[in-house]
């Protein structure tokens, strides 16, 4: 790094001491982190809301999720209000899931997967002896295995050969279960199950790292069984968490300026010194969080010549993770969904088949899977009484291989899902559809400024997580760092509220090191 990064020289010369791109959950919490700490800091966001994919959004008397539909470990959450002196409660309530998903299987038997581990066990065990011991063997590789220790990992640095012996010294059982390291999800799955349903119904968490279970890495599969710890929704809709992270920000002194999309970073000599927005005018801070892709701040954003090669080679390597399509749905009528998430699955051999048939050629997913989220079973005020508000959701690319555009194909996609739902599963909604509308890769590009409709940034492999992805403090530009879901261990809402705090933790580092007049590590 560079001399001073900025501290050095006086606020007058500033605007602001930090500015944040995106008001997306990584963007909040750096922000509300800085900001609590008495930085004077402004988060530009170019959509008219906050939240980014954590939002809601409404059509007529309908309340929609804008992309995440469910919200796990907490204690991430309640971490971040902590870190800023206050009590969650007060600015976001959380209302529990349950049963956590129903699971319509591929010879449309329904059972239903509830929170309790022992009740799963025994509902497992219904299925064979095989399965229930397995479900046994799994909960106990989990808990002392490395979900154990999975939300402690949320909110510390991963970035480096160093961080990793850190963390393997002090949570030992992140390594000890070594199997799921070196397997894949399918593997490590086919290891504890063998009912098809079963398998079907764990096999949605391959895809919370980006891939199918045959690609993903072992230790994903536990993730599954972190769900068993609690499974949420906030009250009033997902846009209630970043509303609440805004107030906090907001109390704090920070400013959120919406509708204010940033087209540049400005540089001088390496050291990032401010944005230029949309309009043209420019803003100068000390430094700049950005918590969008890490393709889109290099590859977009800074002028193209300061990028050393090597830079935007690397950058190129990295792949994008998944993008996806999600019908949603505005249903007159409580019948067909007993369950905040209704899973049809034709196995997981339907889930790598979508993938590698489907989604790597650039074609639309051909059915056999699909996940219904209808959050109206847990907060009925999203919708009218006797009303829900239904999302299908499924693997959806971005580019399609006959070269057509997702505008020209929106309506015949949206009624191919209701045919999938229809012949594979046995679920008839036609007649009770009094909203609809698809949202695809493009759409959320367009609206959420997700780069190329990537619903988590980058992939999630076993080498393109942690120390493999872009550093959160950049080593080209001093004075810019990097949060949300292209960094730190990638997508999610607890991973990208603890990439915030990690990007306010490097700032501030920084910044003290800077005005101690010490040249730092
Ligand atoms: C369809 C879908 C379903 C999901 N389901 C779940 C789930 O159920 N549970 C879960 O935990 N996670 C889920 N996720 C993942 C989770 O929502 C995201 O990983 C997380 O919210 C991303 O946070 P982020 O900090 O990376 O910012 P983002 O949400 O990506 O927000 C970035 C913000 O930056 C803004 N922006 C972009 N470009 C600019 C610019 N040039 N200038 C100014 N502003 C800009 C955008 O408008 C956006 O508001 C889902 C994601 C999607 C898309």
């Amino acid at each position: 790094m560079g001399d001073g990064h900025g501290w050095s020289e006086p606020l007058s010369t500033h605007d602001y001491d930090a500015i944040v791109i995106g008001a997306g959950l990584g963007g909040l919490a750096a922000g509300g982190l800085l900001a609590h700490r008495g930085m004077s800091t402004a988060i530009f966001e170019q959509a008219p809301r906050v939240g980014g994919c954590c939002g809601s959004l409404r059509h007529g008397d309908y309340q929609f999720d804008v992309g995440a539909t469910v919200v796990l470990f907490l204690d991430v959450i309640e971490r971040f209000f902590r870190s800023t002196g206050r009590e969650m409660a007060r600015y976001v309530q959380f209302l529990p899931i349950e049963p956590l998903f129903e699971v319509v299987d591929q010879e449309r038997r329904r059972f239903q997967i509830p929170t309790s581990p022992l009740e799963t066990g025994e509902l497992f065990a219904s299925f064979s002896e095989e399965d229930g011991e397995g479900w046994r063997r799994f909960a106990e590789a989990a808990e002392s295995g490395m979900a154990a220790a999975m939300t402690q990992i949320f909110t510390r640095r991963f970035q480096t050969l160093s961080d990793a012996r850190e963390i393997a010294r002090t949570s030992p059982s992140m390594t000890s279960d070594r199997s799921s390291l070196l397997h894949s999800f399918e593997k490590t799955l086919r290891s504890y199950f063998r009912s098809e349903s079963i398998l079907g119904a764990l096999s949605l968490a391959s895809y919370s790292v980006g891939l199918p279970p045959a690609l993903a890495p072992g230790y994903a599969a536990f993730l599954s069984y972190a769900e068993h710890q609690g499974s949420y929704y906030p009250k009033g809709g997902m846009k209630a968490l970043p509303e609440g992270m805004a107030t906090a920000f907001a109390e704090d002194g920070g400013e959120i300026h919406l509708g204010a999309r940033v087209s540049g970073i400005l540089t001088e000599e390496r050291r990032v010194v401010g944005v230029r927005l949309g309009d043209g005018r420019e803003i100068r801070s000390r430094v700049v969080v950005g918590d969008i892709n890490a393709k889109a701040i290099y590859g977009q954003l800074l002028p193209r010549s300061e990028v050393p090669l090597w830079a935007r080679l690397a950058l190129r390597s990295l792949r994008l993770s998944q993008s996806s399509c999600m019908l949603k749905l505005g249903i007159e009528g409580d019948e067909g969904f007993g369950a905040h998430h209704t899973l049809y699955s034709g196995g997981l051999e339907a889930l790598n088949r979508i993938w590698f048939d489907d989604y790597e050629r650039g074609r639309p997913s051909r059915g056999g899977y699909l996940l219904a989220s209808i959050p109206s079973r847990t907060d009925p005020s999203l919708a009218p009484p006797g009303h829900h508000v239904v999302h299908l959701h499924t693997l959806a690319p971005y580019q399609l291989a006959d070269g057509a555009s997702w505008d020209d194909i929106q309506r015949r996609e949206a009624d191919r899902m209701l045919d999938f739902l229809e012949a594979d599963f046995g679920v008839r909604l036609r007649e009770r559809i009094r909203f609809a509308h698809l949202s695809t890769p493009l759409e959320l590009e367009r609206e959420v400024g997700l780069h190329r409709g990537a619903l988590y940034g980058l992939e999630s492999g076993l080498l393109s997580t942690s120390m493999f992805r872009p550093r959160m403090r950049s080593p080209i530009f001093d004075g810019l760092y990097l949060a949300g879901s292209s960094v730190h261990l990638g997508g999610g809402i607890p991973v990208c509220i603890g990439s915030g705090m990690i990007a306010a933790d490097l700032v501030c580092e920084d910044a003290s090191l800077a005005q101690s007049g010490s040249s730092g590590p």
